[in-house]
């Protein structure tokens, strides 16, 4: 009997999950992220009665996955206290000697969307969570994109939506797409939780202007067959026509898109997404 880890490594939480031979989740844990030290010990305790076959991991970034470099495994240079520069993935391997994938959150999240939810009928899709932060993954024919790094398509340059000139919430760029479109941008811009805004604010034709940008742009780079929303903000099922609406206008009529009401879809797998990307990518190291 082969046993599946997954560890979707978050900023907030760590969850961990557990699956059979057919990815049937057996167990699955959240556990509050504090600092590396004590998570670990309680990630181990989660795994430690399992003899695991593999292990996916997911984890928040940047982190480094390029194989070649002495840093590889490393979450790199993140602002979370306590969590810059730990080699997450050695201390994984150290403890469990078995193949081990290492990924980016959104990466484990696009692969799991792509093979086993939103995108299960495509070969290539573009993952996007729009949050506390945005982070994009793509997976191209079939595999996880990575190049010297991996994608931060959250961080792209955008326009400015006319006459928007609420300060940026990036401490790195002044017009980027998480600084103005993520969970912590509609707050500043109207000094209310996102989940507590009407649905009919005006600020979701900001928000749609904004998400509708950046998908174009990855459209026109990509060209994937489907692009996934998932993320605490995309919870507000208006956005969903709005921002279809926008990348239709932006656009214009250059690239003849997909329906696209099958090219922007929100997620399938919910909250697993991840969950299901790092399991499928520890069973893969077995293949
Ligand atoms: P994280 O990105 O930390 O994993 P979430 O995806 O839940 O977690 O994102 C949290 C951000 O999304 C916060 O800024 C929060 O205000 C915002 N958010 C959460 N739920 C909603 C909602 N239903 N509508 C709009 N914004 C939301
Ligand atoms: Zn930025």
């Amino acid at each position: 009997m082969a046993y599946y880890g997954s560890i979707e490594a978050g900023g907030t939480k760590f969850v961990c999950a557990i699956a059979d031979e057919e990815l049937k989740i057996i167990e699955r844990i959240s556990l509050p992220t504090t600092l590396p030290e004590a998570t670990l010990e309680q990630v181990f305790t989660f795994f430690d009665s399992y003899d695991l076959t593999a292990l996916g991991v997911g984890s928040f970034g940047p982190i480094d996955v390029n194989r070649k470099s002495s840093t590889y495994g490393y979450i790199t240079s993140t602002p979370k206290p306590g969590w810059r520069n730990i080699d997450l993935l050695g201390a994984l391997k150290a403890r469990y000697d078995i193949p081990i994938a290492w990924t980016t959150d959104v990466n484990a999240a696009a692969y799991g969307e792509m093979h086993l939810g939103a995108g299960k009928d495509t070969q290539s899709c573009i993952y996007l969570t729009v949050g506390t932060g945005v982070g994009g993954g793509a997976v191209v024919n079939g595999v996880v994109l990575q190049g010297f790094s991996h994608p931060e398509m959250g961080h792209i340059s955008v326009q400015r939506y006319p006459n928007d000139t609420v300060e940026s919430t990036c401490p790195y760029h002044d017009n980027c797409l998480e600084g103005l479109a993520a969970g912590p941008a509609l707050e500043k811009r109207t000094g209310i939780k996102g989940q507590s805004l009407a649905f009919d604010h005006d600020v979701w034709a900001i928000e749609a202007f904004y998400l509708a940008q950046a998908l174009m742009n990855y459209t026109l780079v990509l060209s994937p067959e489907k692009i996934i929303l998932g993320g605490g903000v995309m919870k507000q099922a208006q956005l969903f026509p709005m921002i279809r609406e926008s990348l239709k206008q932006q656009l214009g009529d250059y690239v003849a898109l997909p329906p696209l009401e099958d090219y922007i879809v929100g997620c399938d797998l919910e909250d697993n997404s991840g969950t299901m990307g790092c399991l499928l990518l520890a069973k893969e190291q077995c293949a």
